[in-house]
């Protein structure tokens, strides 16, 4: 075993050390009976007085649609946001490959206790044991939800709803409608928020943009928004508000998000006082269209459910990368997946699949154009699949995929093998919320991926669908009234002092961005911001490379303010203008997410510190001093000058009901 370096005095320097932290809502009961116990005791409201209370909720993809739909279904009066003309363009629509529930109808040993414990062992036991076995409790609510929606679900040939594997299990439990099961679900969340909109408990409001977070006596009450159409800015107020706003992976600029996919809501509430939990913890998925040069803005992903059936290989000789993989023999090849994991073969989780394509390509025998010094890119093979089931089943259950990889790569995997490497993906990290979902503002709460879930240091696949719809039907609006019932609070007036100054804030900092009128556009600076993060703070990290980047990013971050060239107007359709708020954000959660990096000199998850790693590669953790979530606090700084030092808080992580142990899918 290598051992860790320490890197304690240089940490200091970056950031301090603050009070513990600790989730104070469930109850402390048998596991199985802490969800049941605590919606139990979170206080009711009395449905005449639910139309006296206002949610604010920011994002209307799964996890924001689900729970505005039922909070106006229960008869809150809800507002919505998102940035996009409509619902059905928030980035779920992209999810492809399915959404698990513990519903066992393959027969084939799953439960709740099986899908919690996958979970938890799947995050590398970076997460909190009782958020994640009230989530495999939810997910069987979840499917009939939908199913009632008229989600179409695939289905068996007997009518019976379909499963299929996805890594990191050895049961089938994944609900999936082809390869579209986002799209599909979102439909489904849609229809009941429109449904809402009609009956008038829900106001909805498309293109516009939350740019701030007001918080009056320590409580969140609104938000500032643009109109991104007029430009106006406006203020919302409410009892609660509520941040569905997506993940930030787009810090890497690469990456298999939406393209507005962005941080902007999340660190805005960050800076008004919402810790932010482990926001080094990245998923880099294995199955993705390799980078083909420079000129690329978007990856492509390949949906997980393809390990189901395709063989993952790279030729056994270097000699032989540039060959047609067809001409290859059998005995040339290395099935490594297969070799190395002979239990979970294909399907270990995505971040061990995703750090052994690495090494193979490190080592030379990687195939496809070379990039840089190296061929990016390892064969995802149907031959056996198609010589097994036939094409027209392989096309059943993946044709759209297939579709979209020849559509891309102008090559057609039903004759040649897929070229997939690892992009980035997802992110565990977020805003650290409660049992109750509840962020450190109280009356601010956070769900879907833009919290940090119950993913822990990664997420397994058709996790998170399953988490943003437990969140939104079934968890927010169980704890949220236990807030609510405190309310209605005390009216606010739009000149409030901390209302005003939460719109001066937005104003003045709009107004700078226009005065700046240097010389770089601001696509230039994410990319920058993007090779920074995939260098350093990607993959593979190591104490040099983590304090590289901080420097790096704090550079390029003073260069941003001083040169960046944001044309157009404040008041009219401006999408530069969106752009430069975003990637500003993104120049300030990098640098955090060095540091938090940096800090946790371990190897967990989709966080792999080169200094600890077993003798074989494998991720070495160090739970006598790592075993907690990193919850960092904001204490001032602006983007264009030197930020102040996060301070850490710890949550201890404890496991009663599971046995702490170190990963092993071999
Ligand atoms: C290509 C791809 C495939 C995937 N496939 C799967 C899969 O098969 N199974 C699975 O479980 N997971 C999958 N995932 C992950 C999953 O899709 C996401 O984690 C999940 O959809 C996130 O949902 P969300 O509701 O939290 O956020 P999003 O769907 O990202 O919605 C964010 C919402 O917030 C709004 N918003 C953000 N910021 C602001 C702001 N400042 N002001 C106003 N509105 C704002 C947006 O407009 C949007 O409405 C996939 C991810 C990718 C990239």
């Amino acid at each position: 075993m290598t051992e860790t370096t320490t890197n304690a005095g240089v940490a200091h320097g970056l950031y301090t050390e603050g009070d513990e932290i600790a989730d104070t809502k469930a109850p402390d009961v048998p596991i199985d009976e802490v969800w049941n116990r605590r919606q139990f005791d979170a206080a009711l409201v009395n449905p005449a007085n639910r139309r006296k209370l206002s949610v604010i909720i920011v994002g209307t993809g799964l996890a924001g649609a689900s729970a505005a739909a039922t909070l106006g279904e229960a008869g809150y009066n809800v507002s919505t946001f998102c940035f996009q003309d409509t619902p059905r363009r928030a980035h779920s629509i992209a999810a492809q490959g399915g959404i698990n529930a513990a519903k066992n109808y393959k027969e084939d040993g799953d439960s709740v206790y099986r899908l919690f414990y996958d979970t938890v062992k799947g995050g590398d036991y970076r997460s909190r044991e009782t958020n994640v076995y009230r989530l495999a409790e939810v997910s069987e609510n979840i499917i009939d939800q939908c199913v009632a929606q008229g989600v179409p679900f695939a289905r068996e040939y007997g009518g019976l709803l379909d499963n299929r594997s996805f890594g990191g299990v050895q049961v089938s439990r994944t609900f999936y409608a082809r390869g579209q099961t986002g799209q599909q679900l979102l439909i489904g969340a849609y229809q009941a928020l429109e449904r809402q909109v009609a009956a008038g408990t829900v106001t909805q409001y498309s293109r516009h943009e939350m740019l701030e977070l007001v918080v009056v006596d320590g409580r969140a009450r609104g938000i500032i928004a643009r109109d991104l159409v007029t430009g106006e800015i406006e203020t919302h107020l409410g009892d609660a508000v509520v941040l569905a706003s997506g993940g930030y992976g787009n810090v890497f600029f690469l990456s298999t998000n939406a393209m507005g996919s962005n941080v902007t809501a999340s660190w805005r509430a960050h800076r008004k006082g919402a810790y932010m939990a482990n926001p080094c913890y990245t998923q880099i998925h294995p199955t993705c269209i390799p980078v083909s040069g420079d000129h690329q803005s978007k990856l492509t992903l390949m949906s997980e459910s393809l390990r189901n059936d395709g063989r993952i290989w790279v030729p056994k000789n270097r000699d032989d990368c540039d060959k047609d993989p067809r001409e290859i023999p059998e005995e040339d090849r290395d099935y490594y997946l297969e070799r190395i994991y002979p239990s979970f073969g294909n399907l270990v989780p995505r971040d061990i699949a995703s750090r052994q394509a690495k090494y193979v390509c490190d080592e030379g025998r990687g195939v496809g154009p070379m990039v840089g010094d190296f061929r990016r890119g390892v064969y995802l093979d149907f031959a056996d699949a198609i010589e097994r089931m036939g094409r027209s089943t392989v096309e059943n259950k993946y044709g759209n995929l297939f579709d979209m990889y020849e559509r891309i790569t102008g090559e057609n995997p039903y004759e040649v093998p897929m070229r997939i490497y690892p992009a980035v993906h997802y992110v565990m990290g977020g805003l650290w919320v409660d049992y109750d979902l509840q962020s450190t503002i109280p009356g601010l709460y956070v769900t879907g991926e833009a919290n940090f879930s119950d993913h822990g240091a990664n997420r397994l696949g058709a996790s998170a669908l399953m988490q943003g719809l437990a969140d939104g039907y079934f968890v927010l609006p169980s704890t949220i009234r236990d807030y609510l019932a405190k309310g209605p609070f005390e009216p606010l007036a739009d000149d409030d002092p901390a209302v005003a100054e939460a719109r001066t804030a937005v104003e003045e900092r709009t107004a700078r961005l226009l005065a700046i009128n240097g010389e770089r556009s601001v696509d230039s600076f994410h990319k920058e911001l993007g090779h920074i993060m995939w260098e350093y703070v990607g993959m593979e990290r190591t104490e040099e490379g983590l304090l590289k980047a901080i420097d790096l990013i704090r550079g390029l971050r003073e260069e941003f303010w001083r040169n960046v060239r944001v044309l157009g107007a404040a008041d009219t359709l401006n999408q530069s203008l969106e752009k430069a708020g975003r990637v500003a954000d993104f120049l300030e959660l990098g640098e955090l997410m060095a540091i938090d990096a940096l800090h946790r000199r371990e190897s967990c998850g989709g966080h792999f510190r080169a200094e600890s790693q077993t003798e074989d590669g494998e991720a070495m953790r160090r739970d006598d001093e790592f075993l907690y979530v990193a919850a960092w606090e904001f204490t001032g700084g602006d983007g264009d000058g030197e930020m102040g030092r996060p301070v850490l808080h710890k949550e201890d992580l404890v496991y009663t009901a599971i046995e702490l142990k170190q990963r092993s899918y071999k």
